[in-house]
């Protein structure tokens, strides 16, 4: 990048209209008087592969992927980093000078940076976690916690075919519980996370037995709208320690946008209000 190339980047997805994170980038781009833009672009599945060998040639240094296109950038980019593969999904792409396209993912970064200052007591040693959901986000998490250190997952999901097959991928700390069951390994658990979409906007609440989180649980949720699901105030009315899932968008960001615009952001209450406005 010269000093007179303003550079670019964005999201690409379909649909794209929903996406916070020109917001969030925007604000970061503002707060840091960096002259670069942040675009949301609709893209078509059968335009990707055309889509993203001509971005480098407009000035665009990199660009965020989301659904339905996190998992076919795979197959496109020149180098895919070893926690993309084993997720099996890409949500940051980098535009080398030479013009290859590296793809990374920095959901599981996301996730356990938010976990850790939304707990700052929690060890992950402690216990073991109970995941819901066995969907593109799950894969994620579970790679990150056990990369953290935590000794045993226990998963669940409605389709238990689906939770299966992680175990496969991920090998012998976890543990496939039936969905009916996903009281027993609340109960049993130091830390639970809500990767299903039950609680979002739209969509029906978590409906599982939840008495079994105490005041040392620590409960996260990635549904982030609204920002305190129903199992969050569960989780805050017994006293456990309840994080949200905004956090998890924002420092997802944060690598991405360093890459791209030379500057590591600060996560404050300027980020998640500009992500809320
Ligand atoms: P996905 O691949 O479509 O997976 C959806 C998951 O939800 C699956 O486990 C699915 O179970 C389960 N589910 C959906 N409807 C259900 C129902 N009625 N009853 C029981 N389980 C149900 O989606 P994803 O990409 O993993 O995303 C999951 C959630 O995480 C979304 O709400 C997304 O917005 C959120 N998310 C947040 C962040 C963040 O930064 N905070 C990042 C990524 C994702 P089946 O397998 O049985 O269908």
């Amino acid at each position: 990048m010269t000093d007179t190339k303003i550079p670019l980047a964005g999201v690409i997805g379909s649909p794209i209209a929903h996406s916070r994170s020109p917001q969030l980038h925007r604000h970061w781009l503002q707060t840091y008087g960096i002259a670069g833009h942040y675009i949301p672009m609709e893209v078509r599945s059968d335009d990707l592969e055309q889509v993203l060998r001509t971005m480098p040639k407009m000035g665009f240094v990199g660009i965020n992927v989301t659904i339905p296109h996190k998992e076919k950038v795979l197959g496109i980019a020149d180098q895919v980093t070893d926690r993309a593969t084993l997720i099996g999904a890409a949500n940051t792409l980098i535009f080398r000078p030479d013009g290859g396209i590296h793809a990374d993912n920095t959901d599981g970064y996301g996730f356990m940076e938010n976990l850790r200052r939304g707990a700052p007591d929690w060890i992950p040693e402690a216990g073991p976690a109970a995941v819901l959901g066995a969907g593109g986000a799950a894969r994620a998490v579970i790679s990150a916690l056990l990369d953290a250190g935590v000794p045993e997952i226990l998963l669940t999901n409605r389709t238990r075919v689906r939770a299966e097959k992680l175990k496969q991928d991920f090998g012998q700390r976890l543990r496939v519980v039936d969905w009916v069951q996903a009281g027993n390994i609340i109960e049993d658990a130091a830390l639970v996370v809500n990767t299903t979409s039950l609680g979002m906007l739209g969509k029906p609440d978590l409906r599982v037995p939840l008495d079994g989180i105490g005041p040392q649980t620590v409960v996260t949720d990635l549904v982030y709208n609204p920002l305190k699901t129903r199992l969050l105030q569960v989780a805050e009315e017994v006293g456990a320690t309840a994080v949200d899932g905004l956090g998890m968008l924002i420092y997802q960001a944060v690598p991405g946008f360093e890459r791209w615009f030379g500057q590591r952001p600060e996560v404050d209450e300027a980020t998640r209000a500009a992500v809320l406005a």
